[in-house]
């Protein structure tokens, strides 16, 4: 890897409700194919304070106690992804956060449900993308 290089790790969780209606395989297959690499992955739930603090900083937001409440509802499956760019690409895959305007072709366009119920979370920029990894990965988790 050259000091330029720009291979970046970024989070990607599929939501309860992904888990729930069996995305799990389409999604991380749309991942792969993409050409991302999945670094590391699992399947657990979230506790009320997990979810809490993983999105904190939406702490004041009026959505915050529902998509809390979503969030706990039901097995999440996370993924640290690794590849050139990775935190955009995996932005960009995803797509807009409410699914009724996202791209033709991303996953919250196929998979979402609603602003809220959008299939997936990607990390939005370098700094987060390194506190959501460690969030839930180990570094020897990280390591294979
Ligand atoms: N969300 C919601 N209502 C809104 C905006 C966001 O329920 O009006 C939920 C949705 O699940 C979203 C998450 O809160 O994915 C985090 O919001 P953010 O603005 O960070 O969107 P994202 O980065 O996930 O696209
Ligand atoms: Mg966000």
């Amino acid at each position: 890897m050259t000091a330029s290089s720009t291979m970046e790790l970024t989070l990607a969780i599929l939501k309860p409700d992904s888990v729930r209606r069996n995305l799990i395989g389409q999604i991380l297959a749309q991942i792969e194919a993409a050409g991302l690499q999945i670094r590391a992955l699992k399947r657990l739930t979230l506790t009320r304070r997990q979810a809490e603090a993983f999105y904190d900083v939406h702490r004041e937001r009026p959505f915050f106690g529902s998509l809390c409440d979503y969030m706990t509802s039901g097995p999440v499956v996370v993924a640290a992804l690794q590849g050139e760019r990775a935190i955009e690409r995996w932005r960009e895959l995803m797509g807009a956060t409410d699914p009724a305007k996202a791209a033709e072709g991303t996953i919250r366009k196929k998979f979402g449900q609603n602003i809220e119920q959008n299939a997936v979370h990607g990390s939005d920029a370098t700094e987060t993308a390194a506190r959501e990894v460690a969030f839930f990965f180990s570094t020897m988790e990280l390591a294979g």
